[in-house]
């Protein structure tokens, strides 16, 4: 009697500290009879997958098993969560109403990489208990960002820093990295990564390099703006050169038709680096439009030192005005003209959002120099800017080497005009390049969306389905596979995704949402 008292009380206890240790949360789904496709670039096989807690326990014929939950994936295919290489979403998911990252998940994404293009925060233990504050739809692995930590160090100054200088800027670098930053990204065509000079860059990779990390770069000029395109992209190959880490040419692109066509002098320039033992590597969104700020598309760098007063100043001396204006109608050349530039977000006028500069400018009987010249001073200007050859974005993309990233924003619901990738950058890659022009193989889109960018970046137990691995885990229909988002009509959630798991648990569950938060913030080397 006393001894099965004993029995039942040690019971009770097991159960609540196995509960209170989370290992109640060991719950199996086996992922039955679907096309897998592991993430290394093979071709599909049928194979079960079986997940226990946050890991793949098994994969392959697993007909004998059973589990907590079973799916039925016939005739869908099963693939490692997609990792987003670039995003800018991390802001969204730092607040409550968007923690649950539904866009992303709709995409099957479940992993993106923040702060990037050298933008975002000095502090990232700061920015990772943001990120966890109300939870986390996916994963986020964070950058260092140059310009965050230049800013920090220099502000908006167009100048080199002293050696002292450059000291602190190593020593939050180390920092970051010290965080789990998985890498250093820069932007070097924006202020003010522009007021770096490459030796600056170097220096600071030298740190990553001691952690095993890796740099991403915006380059300094994806078109005829200061160096070229060409020099640009050497730029960044060199870093990895000099400081011996993987380089990534981030959105590769060539902007604007000065530069239509040089997508194979990129590759040539990549190819090349490559065979000299150089670890270069690119990521791209599957859209011929970019999008950026008006001041950074049209105005010149030198008019923006010192920050937005400073340029307002200049803006309303003559002499300094029609110089701005020279430069201000060189680079609307370099977009192909006001008709290719549509705005996405303007808070003092949200009427203009999804209008092109040329129908405004039109309406307004002016110029369209002066049109932007009037929307920059009255506020930040956001725009989606239609500057790519689809030639250019196919032979960029067919490379073995290029990852897929969507530069997405993460926004409110029906906040502006977004860029329609924000939605649909990783559905659109499969429906239009895969299913409708077959540009890739569906394998080699899978591949550059998980185990590629998890090599790059040095994540182990990512992008991939194999025991062992983290339970990231997409379930797709290939034929139903759709990016709804559209450039006048961006706010739509991508379609075709069946279920997504996020560390083992279902955020989409046989195509709903589920409201899970299971995502947490990676940090390299922990
Ligand atoms: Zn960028």
């Amino acid at each position: 009697m006393m001894r099965s008292l004993l029995g039942s009380l040690v019971g009770v206890l097991l159960v609540v500290l196995l509960a209170v240790a989370g290992v109640s949360a060991q719950e199996t789904v086996l992922i039955r009879g679907g096309r897998l496709l592991d993430g290394s670039g093979n071709p599909w096989i049928r194979a079960d997958v079986l997940l226990r807690g946050d890991r793949v326990e098994a994969v392959g014929d697993l007909s004998g098993r059973s589990a907590d939950r079973v799916v039925d994936a016939n005739g869908l295919y099963v693939a490692p969560g997609f990792i987003d290489t670039h995003s800018h979403a991390g802001g969204g998911l730092a607040t409550p109403g968007l923690s649950h990252a539904r866009p992303l998940l709709a995409q099957g994404i479940t992993t993106i990489f923040a702060n990037p293009d050298g933008g975002g925060p000095t502090d990232l233990a700061e920015q990772r208990s943001e990120l966890m504050a109300d939870g986390l739809g996916v994963n986020v692995a964070q950058f260092v960002s140059h310009g965050g930590v230049r800013g920090e160090v220099l502000g908006t100054e167009d100048r080199a820093p002293s050696a002292r200088e450059l000291e602190r800027m190593k020593a939050l670098v180390r920092t970051g990295m010290e965080e789990g930053a998985w890498g250093l990204s820069s932007g070097t065509f924006y202020v003010p990564g522009a007021y770096s000079k490459p030796e600056e860059i170097e220096a600071l990779a030298t740190v990553v390099a001691d952690f095993g990390g890796a740099y991403q770069s915006h380059y300094r000029d994806e078109s005829t703006y200061t160096v070229g395109l060409i020099a640009a992209v050497d730029e960044v190959i060199n870093v990895g050169r000099v400081a011996g880490i993987p380089a990534v040419l981030t959105h590769v692109k060539a902007l604007g038709p000065f530069v239509w066509g040089y997508g194979a002098a990129i590759v040539s320039r990549v190819e090349r680096a490559r065979e000299e033992g150089v670890q270069v590597f690119a990521d791209q969104y599957p859209y011929t439009a970019s999008a950026t700020g008006l001041e950074a598309a049209l105005l010149p760098r030198w008019s923006q030192a010192g920050g937005r007063d400073s340029l307002l100043a200049r803006m309303s001396r003559p002499s300094d005005m029609a110089r701005i204006r020279e430069g201000m109608v060189l680079g609307l050349e370099r977009r192909g003209g006001a008709d290719r530039i549509q705005f996405r977000r303007y808070e003092p006028d949200p009427s203009i959002e999804g209008r092109l500069l040329s129908d405004l400018a039109e309406e307004r009987r002016q110029d369209p120099i002066e049109t932007a010249a009037d929307l920059i001073r009255e506020g930040r200007v956001s725009i989606v800017s239609f500057n790519m050859s689809d030639a250019d974005v196919e032979t960029l993309m067919f490379q073995p080497w290029t990852m897929t990233s969507s530069d997405g924003d993460l926004v409110p619901w029906n906040e502006g005009v977004p860029h329609p990738r924000s939605y649909g950058a990783f559905p659109r890659k499969l429906r239009v390049y895969v299913r409708e022009e077959a540009v890739i193989p569906l394998d080699h889109a899978v591949r550059s969306m998980t185990s590629l960018p998890a090599w790059v970046y040095g994540m182990p137990d990512r992008g991939a389905l194999r025991p062992g691995a983290a339970a990231d885990v997409v379930v797709f229909d290939l034929d139903k596979v759709r990016d709804a988002a559209q450039y006048t009509a961006p706010h739509q959630l991508a379609e075709g995704m069946v279920w997504v798991f996020v560390n083992g648990t279902a955020a989409v569950a046989d195509g709903e949402f589920t409201g899970a938060l299971s995502g947490r913030v990676l940090q390299k080397g922990r």
